[in-house]
């Protein structure tokens, strides 16, 4: 008999708890399939792999993430997840410290660092306004944005928002509370075709759209 054949939780999930004999695996199932994607299923397959290796292994694990979670912090300057005051990419003197591209949130940041294609800095808002959802301007990282602009002479704001009605209404927000400030604002192109090359839609389009970036004024009518 394998794995899944012993442990069938198809036909309920829950009832396979009931053949744990030890309270501590028990355990360790739970915690581990309150991860997205995780269901019970995977959390004891991982659960016994680790019983399976070598102690350091899962030290090594458990540790990590405690370290990872305890000891983050975000940048001062563009609140991308960091190790320290500063992130590595607003530290880096090799970047462009003239255009400062906002995002959402630090998955943007990863995606747009993939493409290659950006040398400039970051601003996180941490979101993008939503009524229905109860975010509105003053729970994003706006007011350090206008401040930085202003403080750092930022030639370029790219606004790198997505094409939901909320990314519209936080560009158009953002827009506002730049426009008269001494700053070109400009967003990321929509719709660039990518023609045969569509398996790498992805990173290709995202990286075009960045450098095909248009003014913004105008755009939003
Ligand atoms: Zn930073």
């Amino acid at each position: 008999m394998n794995f899944d054949e012993y442990f069938d939780f198809d036909k309920d999930n829950r009832s396979c708890m009931n053949v744990f004999a030890s309270k501590l695996v028990e355990n360790a199932v739970n915690e581990l399939s309150r991860l997205p994607g995780i269901g019970k299923k995977t959390a004891l397959r991982l659960a016994l792999h680790l019983l399976k290796k070598d102690l350091h292994i899962a030290e090594a694990l458990g540790n990590s993430i405690i370290k990872m979670r305890t000891d983050i912090v975000f940048c001062t300057m563009c609140h991308n997840i960091s190790d320290g005051e500063i992130c590595e990419i607003c530290g880096n003197p090799k970047r462009d410290k003239n255009t400062i591209c906002v995002v959402e949130d630090v998955r943007d940041v990863m995606a747009i660092e993939n493409t290659g294609q950006y040398n400039g800095l970051y601003h996180i808002l941490g979101g993008i306004i939503s009524p229905i959802d109860g975010i509105g301007p003053n729970d994003l990282n706006i007011d350090s944005l206008v401040h930085r602009v202003q403080q750092e002479a930022a030639g370029e704001v790219i606004l790198a928002l997505s094409t939901t009605i909320e990314g519209d209404t936080t560009n158009f927000y953002l827009y506002r509370r730049l426009k008269d400030l001494d700053v070109a604002i400009t967003t990321i192109a929509r719709g660039v075709s990518v023609g045969d090359e569509l398996e790498y839609a992805d990173e290709v389009t995202l990286g075009r759209s960045l450098l095909n970036r248009l003014p913004y004024e105008g755009t939003h009518d």
